[in-house]
């Protein structure tokens, strides 16, 4: 028996069954001259392999669609010109000809700044390997002919490989490359199977047919267990696959309190694929959209028409409110191409709406971009790590001025579009009264703001057990930032980890918060919180220490 602990869960979930390796045939290609009399002929052979494949790929698309970008490149014209080269000019027989140009188009991709089409570098490779085993006439292996109940553990898995995937059989995924926005990871996610990628070596430690169990959601994978660890499993399994099936019930049900009032039940996102998956969870809207995740995956600070592309896709993705918050980069976050000056104290030092606003023309590239969705969505913006009124000010100066050049360009954005901010710092907290005026909503920032309150840095593994969102002083701040916002009459939100704790969601309705916005796995369990809150659960003495 050997125990293994994996960081990158892909899909949640628990399995017990045995191993299916999933390993290609040797696809590399011989290194082979050929005459000019041989060419056209390679041509040929590379037409007709082609042809093969891409007819059955459309019969895999038929039932998925998902191989459809995979046929388009097929029969790109890049494609072509890269063999024929090869073949005529550089006199390589058809194998080494694909195979070289294959990786070539794949590295295009690959170099692309747009995470969408990086990802197109694995449909790329997934038709390069079905191109040279149809040209060396071997067969893959198919996982949609396996049988009985399975764990397939591969270094990868391509689209084509997936698309045939039978939840009733691959009860779980184990791939060695892969990471947690890969294909793999995304369809396992929507098949609901459990999987965990990026598990270095574990082919090589795990005999073909070895019964393994796995723990997605905990990182966890044991192999060849004895009985009682087997038992201990599978009793897990089922009871979790009974609290699934319950939460999954309430998910059609909306957010409203046994008393009766509604809650906006909203999603942390990261990129338009999390909205994606946020959306299929039903939740009421986007309460956090962190556009930070955009610029670091990028080789440069995003241009307004790159940014537009993303903001445009979510807010058309979106059918209920999409809040987007501004840059929020320094602190632990930092960027590739820009150098930030050593810091003795980063988390007090030049981060998020300070950049912005210091950074002028990068802040209205941004704005300009969220301004030009609005016109398509429910679109909010919102400023981070906001300490004064003249720094509010200042920020919403900006989104009048890129207003008031949209208008002169005829560029069509929401005029209404509401402007808040983030309450995650003492002096938010402080001056919530007058921000309350100023801002459209107010969203509380529970990780930053307990880390400010308490003087507990987030990220200090050893100082963990004091940050406490439950601390009387976190409590006291939160009630009063809901205070401060119910009275001038606007909406206050939560989209700090503290929203997303089961343990906390009573006691948050109970402050009276209108909105809660978490990761798209919390979902489900924050609902059925609420749906069950009966109101009036905490009294005096409660944690704020205060007297109601
Ligand atoms: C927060 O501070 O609670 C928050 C939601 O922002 P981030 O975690 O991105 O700093
Ligand atoms: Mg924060």
């Amino acid at each position: 028996m050997e125990q293994i602990y994996v960081e990158k869960t892909a899909s949640r979930g628990i399995a017990a069954a045995k191993v299916y390796k999933y390993q290609d045939p040797d696809l590399r290609p011989a290194l082979t001259a050929i005459t000019e009399e041989q060419e056209a002929g390679e041509i040929e052979r590379f037409r007709s392999a082609r042809a093969k494949m891409i007819g059955k790929m459309q019969e895999m698309a038929d039932d998925s669609g998902i191989l459809a970008a995979h046929i388009e490149v097929a029969k790109d014209g890049m494609l072509e010109r890269g063999v024929e080269k090869r073949v005529r000019e550089e006199k390589k027989n058809a194998e080494l000809a694909v195979w070289e140009t294959i990786r070539e188009i794949g590295n295009i991709f690959a170099g692309m700044d747009d995470p969408y089409m990086k990802e197109r570098e694995a449909d790329v490779l997934d038709i390069g390997k079905r191109l040279m085993a149809e040209l060396k006439g071997v067969s893959l292996p198919d996982l949609g002919a396996l049988e009985g109940e399975v764990i397939v553990a591969a270094a990868d898995l391509y689209p084509s490989d997936t698309v045939k995937l039978n939840p009733k059989v691959i009860k779980g995924i184990i791939t060695e490359r892969g990471g947690l926005t890969s294909h793999v990871s995304i369809l396992a996610k929507s098949m609901d199977i459990p999987a965990l990628v990026g598990v270095t070596d574990i082919l090589s430690r795990l005999e073909d047919g070895v019964t393994v169990c796995m723990d997605a959601g905990k990182g966890v994978i044991v192999i060849d267990p004895d009985e009682e660890v087997l038992a201990g499993f599978q009793a897990q399994r089922e009871a979790y696959l009974l609290e699934r099936q319950r939460l999954e019930q309430l998910r059609c049900r909306p957010a409203v309190t046994r008393e009766g009032k509604r809650i906006a039940l909203c999603a942390n996102v990261g990129s338009v694929e999390d909205i994606e998956q946020a959306l299929e969870m039903n939740v009421d809207g986007i309460g956090l959209f962190r556009t930070e995740y955009l610029y670091m995956g990028s080789s440069h600070f995003p241009t307004e028409e790159e940014q537009f592309a993303v903001y445009a896709k979510a807010a058309r993705l979106c059918p209920k409110e999409l809040t987007i918050r501004t840059l929020d980069i320094g602190g632990d976050k930092k960027l590739d191409y820009f150098s930030f000056d050593r810091e003795e104290n980063p988390f007090l030092g030049w981060r998020a709406i300070r950049i912005s606003l210091d950074m002028k023309e990068m802040f209205k590239e941004q704005l300009r971009a969220i301004l030009r969705a609005s016109a398509l969505g429910h679109v909010r913006v919102m400023f981070p790590l906001i300490i004064s009124l003249e720094e509010l000010r200042e920020a919403r100066r900006m989104v009048e001025l890129c207003q008031r050049e949209l208008e002169q360009e005829g560029v069509a954005f929401d005029r209404n579009m509401p402007v808040g901010m983030m309450m995650e710092t003492p002096a938010s907290v402080l001056l919530a009264e007058e921000f309350a005026r100023e801002a459209d909503f107010f969203s509380i920032g529970t990780n930053d703001l307990t880390q400010y309150l308490l003087a507990v840095d987030r990220g200090n593994k050893r100082i963990a057990d004091r940050f406490d969102y439950f601390h009387p002083a976190v409590l006291r701040a939160i009630r009063h930032i809901i205070h401060a916002g119910h009275q001038a009459g606007i909406t206050v939100g939560m989209c700090g980890e503290m929203a997303g704790d089961p343990r906390a969601v009573p006691l948050l309705l109970e402050l009276g918060l209108d909105e809660f916005s978490m990761s798209a796995g919390s979902i489900d369990y924050a609902r059925e919180q609420i749906l069950n809150y009966k109101g009036r659960e905490w009294k005096e003495g409660d944690g704020t220490g205060e007297k109601k």
